[in-house]
């Protein structure tokens, strides 16, 4: 390996560790909200097991590693700690990890070059980079508390939304300074609202809440915000929907009148199309540009 590539990876793994470590953060947040609204009790500064109040020493605490040792359990009662935790922990690492791959590496590469091309662009790019970071741990807390206990929190919406529409933003003038045409995105932009939370929300109204909550619609919007692109859109509704279906058909076949739980699903599908859909175009553009 050369020094830039050893580089990389060491980038790579820093990312997947903080993601983790954001992961079990968003987790434990997701736990404490819960517990002061059941409970009106607060869950204290230091972790704690749920089932004994076994307080957390902190090599109890490390993301995936300490959930792999200990097998899933607590160290004193053994009670399963739940799976959300490690998934989340999994799931955030591997989406900071893809976002530094797909922003972040690229433009560090190519610095000097890309600087003397457009500088605005580049800190444009990068404030998106931001935005996606924040808005994944908004997510991360909002999937979970959606899996766990079927609601999403009114403050953590709007507060996804404020950062879809920061994102957007970032976007729009990166396309108006680099003389893309900017009008054309802000209209597929709003195709991509219309897609996604349009058909979510009409979901909701026509089905009185059993198939799409109320909350569904408006975490579809920061989404379709975040994407901006109605082509992304409309693939992010796609596969919420299938992965839903395919997760969640063997629980509404098996028990009657449950409720689907579709945020958790949204937010998997936003990091697919993400990657897949938006990151991957951006790689091959600025490897275009720079070679
Ligand atoms: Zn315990």
């Amino acid at each position: 390996m050369d020094m830039d590539t050893s580089m990389n990876v060491i980038t790579l793994i820093f990312l997947f560790m903080m993601g983790a470590a954001t992961g079990s953060f968003a987790c434990c947040q997701a736990w404490r909200w819960r517990y002061k609204i059941e409970k009106n009790k607060d869950l204290g500064k230091r972790s704690i097991c749920l089932h004994c109040k076994y307080q957390l020493k902190w090599y109890d605490n490390i993301p995936i590693i300490s959930w792999v040792l200990l097998g899933g359990k607590c160290r004193k009662c053994r009670k399963p700690i739940g799976a959300a935790e490690i998934l989340s922990e999994l799931g955030m690492g591997a989406a900071f990890a893809l976002a530094g791959w797909a922003y972040l590496i690229p433009i560090i590469n190519n610095w000097d070059i890309l600087l003397s091309i457009n500088a605005a662009a580049i800190y444009l790019k990068l404030g998106q980079m931001v935005g996606v970071l924040a808005i994944l741990v908004v997510m991360g807390i909002l999937a979970v508390y959606d899996a766990k206990w079927g609601e999403l929190p009114v403050s953590l919406l709007i507060v996804s939304n404020v950062l879809g529409a920061a994102i957007l933003a970032c976007k729009e003038l990166e396309m108006y300074v680099t003389g893309e045409d900017w009008i054309g995105g802000l209209y597929s932009a709003g195709f991509g609202v219309l897609i996604l939370a349009g058909v979510c929300f009409m979901i909701y109204k026509v089905s009185h809440e059993r198939l799409m909550g109320g909350g569904d619609w408006i975490l579809a919007l920061a989404i379709a915000l975040a994407l901006g692109d109605w082509w992304l859109s409309l693939w992010a509704m796609f596969l919420a929907n299938l992965l839903g279906d395919l997760i969640m058909l063997p629980t509404v076949i098996s028990t009657k009148n449950s409720v689907l739980h579709f945020g958790p699903f949204l937010v998997m599908a936003y990091i697919m199309v993400f990657v897949l859909g938006n990151a991957l175009p951006v790689l091959i553009t600025i490897d275009f540009l720079a070679f």
